[in-house]
């Protein structure tokens, strides 16, 4: 547990952050800690690199509305400090904390007082004996500094801790910590150490911490961006969950690519509706088409959902057209129809003429011979589904394409 947060043992993914702020400065990290908590932070990690922190930190973690991590490197009486400040987690790495006589002192401490730590290891920061590994095989080498460290927290007796490596390489940070979840028991941290900017950061962090976690790999999660803003962070770690179903959190946005056949300024269409969106805790989903030649097509189990065209567009919920809308008003009525739903106590509401309008005007504009991108896109899985069948074993021919 890090304060009222269960991590590992079949808890969901627990999504972290990190102030960016001088901890000392408390009105400012506070403000960042209400901010992330309200992106949907489970909790926040604050760097502890000075005394004047760690003098603020009893007060950060009692006021803090999600439970805090100290993270300490270098000084192990800051470690100390951080869990006498009543710090939820300490993070620290051995490697760096002064030797293994510090981190018994810090371990010690941290029994008498049931604090969780976060131990870990860093590929820049690896042990002396293992240099020579680390340029043969750095996956090797972070796995084996990472057991080292968890066999050191056991040889003081203490369990009560999650482990992280941290690489700034995405398949090293997948091959290390598929390797280690086979090593040991302990829950794990994942994240890409330096991913980068909010668009190249947000993908390396997607393909590597999600490679993990649709393995069943990992049980927190920080998305690091080179931003100010760490709610951000916070947004990408959700995207990534959401898009796993491993976690639930507000609505889902579809949106399609848009095609030639696109009559209307869908860009900031859907920036609007992503942006009124925010303000749902729900997770429905909400589709935007760009045309109507598909009918509602692919975004049939959607929640509620807009076809637009050049003068008029289409409100649908459920596969079910709703009414005709002029392009203009189009994003004021989706929301208007989301809010009667939640009146309704999650009933679609629809009015008979309207209803009608609305069929006719798909009717008039669907076209069932279009070649779309989705209907190539499922001509091409249909026949890729028939070559299978026809060389599977079952079919009697080859065994398996690959
Ligand atoms: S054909 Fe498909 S991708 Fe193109 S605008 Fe219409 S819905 Fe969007």
């Amino acid at each position: 547990m890090v304060g009222n947060v269960p991590i590992g043992g079949g808890a969901p993914v627990a999504i972290q952050t990190m102030t960016k702020t001088e901890t000392a400065n408390y009105a400012a990290t506070m403000d960042q800690i209400h901010t992330v908590a309200a992106a949907g932070a489970d909790i926040v990690r604050v760097a502890v690199p000075r005394e004047q922190d760690a003098a603020v930190l009893p007060q950060i973690v009692a006021q803090s509305p999600i439970p805090v991590i100290a993270d300490i490197h270098f000084n192990y009486t800051l470690a100390l400090k951080a869990i006498d400040a009543g710090a939820h987690c300490v993070r620290l790495n051995p490697g760096n904390i002064g030797g293994a006589d510090k981190t018994k002192i810090v371990v010690d401490r941290a029994k008498e007082t049931g604090t969780p730590l976060r131990v870990g290891v860093n590929s820049g920061s690896l042990p002396r004996h293992l240099l020579e590994l680390e340029y043969t095989n750095p996956v090797e080498a972070l796995v084996t500094a990472a057991v080292e460290t968890v066999e050191l927290m056991e040889r003081l007796d203490f369990t009560n801790f999650k482990v992280s490596m941290k690489s700034t390489s995405v398949p090293n940070t997948i091959a290390a910590n598929r390797e280690l979840a086979r090593r040991i028991p302990y829950p794990l941290h994942l994240g890409v150490t330096e991913a980068g900017t909010k668009w190249s950061g947000s993908l390396k962090s997607a393909v590597g911490l999600g490679t993990l976690l649709a393995d069943g790999i990992g049980d927190t999660i920080r998305i690091s961006l080179s931003t100010f803003h760490a709610e951000e962070e916070v947004k990408v770690a959700w995207e990534i969950l959401k898009a796993l179903k491993l976690r639930e959190r507000g609505p889902v946005l579809i949106a399609c690519p848009t095609c030639g056949r696109l009559q209307f300024d869908m860009d900031s269409v859907v920036a609007e509706v992503e942006r009124r969106l925010e303000a749902y805790e729900d997770p429905i989903e909400v589709s935007i088409l760009g045309c109507a030649v598909n009918g509602i097509g692919e975004a049939r189990h959607a929640t509620f959902g807009i076809t637009g065209a050049k003068d008029m567009g289409m409100i649908y919920s459920k596969g079910e057209p709703l009414k005709k809308v002029p392009t203009e008003h189009l994003v004021d009525e989706l929301f208007a129809e989301i809010d009667r739903y939640y009146a309704a106590g999650k009933r679609v509401v629809s009015d008979e003429r309207s209803v009608a309008e609305a069929r006719e005007w798909l009717a008039e504009n669907e076209d069932p011979d279009a070649m779309t991108p989705e209907r190539v896109a499922a001509l091409e899985a249909a026949a890729a589904r028939a070559l299978d069948e026809e060389e599977s074993p079952v079919a009697g021919r080859r065994f398996s394409r690959a």
